[in-house]
């Protein structure tokens, strides 16, 4: 194995959540239960419109292996997929495109904005270019780099994970949501 493959920590295994146990029994609460499901079976929809999707590409291959983190399926269709992973440039143009795929997707969802692109327009600051895709859709966690290496695009599904897996059940229904949505003229 060479050096390289050898810092690459493998493989990952779901942490038990907080709760009782003991001789033959273990009981947490459902909260708990769900969010460890949930977070270790992410369904990926890569938008991915510029070099940025390459480095994800190497993110799912075998020397990174998101599979390892519950996200080898990835879905292109927004109906069958909870987490939007927006990578590149995105053009002003697509910001309605990208608005419609968030919208399909089913509640729960989570959007990650992967380089420096999707996060803020990157180096493009012209006319043409979209600041930032919290500018039509809301973002979780933002992945940093121009491009990010594949590491920084794991850390940011870790990340994403964190949040998934400590999500209450509520928040979906909670008027901070409602407010948040209102925001992007979203029901
Ligand atoms: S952040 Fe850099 S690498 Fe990623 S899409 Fe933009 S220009 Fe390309």
């Amino acid at each position: 194995m060479s050096e390289r493959n050898e810092n690459i920590i493998k493989p990952t295994i779901a942490d038990t959540p907080e709760g009782i146990s003991g001789q033959g029994f273990f009981a947490t609460s459902i909260e708990k239960a769900v969010g460890l499901a949930r977070k270790n079976s992410l369904w990926p929809l890569p938008f991915a419109t510029s070099c940025c999707g390459i480095e994800f590409m190497a993110t799912m291959a075998s020397t990174y292996d998101l599979a390892r983190f519950g996200s080898e399926r990835l879905s292109f269709s927004p109906r069958q997929s909870d987490l939007l992973m927006v990578m590149g440039t995105v053009a002003k143009k697509m910001g309605p495109v990208l608005r419609e795929i968030y919208i399909q997707m089913a509640e729960p969802k989570w959007v990650i904005a992967v380089g420096a692109c999707a996060s803020s327009g990157g180096i493009f600051d012209t006319y043409s270019v979209l600041q930032g895709i919290d500018r039509v859709i809301p973002v979780d966690v933002y992945v940093p780099g121009c491009p990010p290496r594949p590491e920084q695009i794991i850390d940011g599904i870790l990340k994403i994970q964190e949040l998934v897996g400590n999500e209450s059940l509520r928040r979906r229904n909670s008027q901070a949501y409602e407010d948040l949505m209102k925001q992007y003229n979203m029901e």
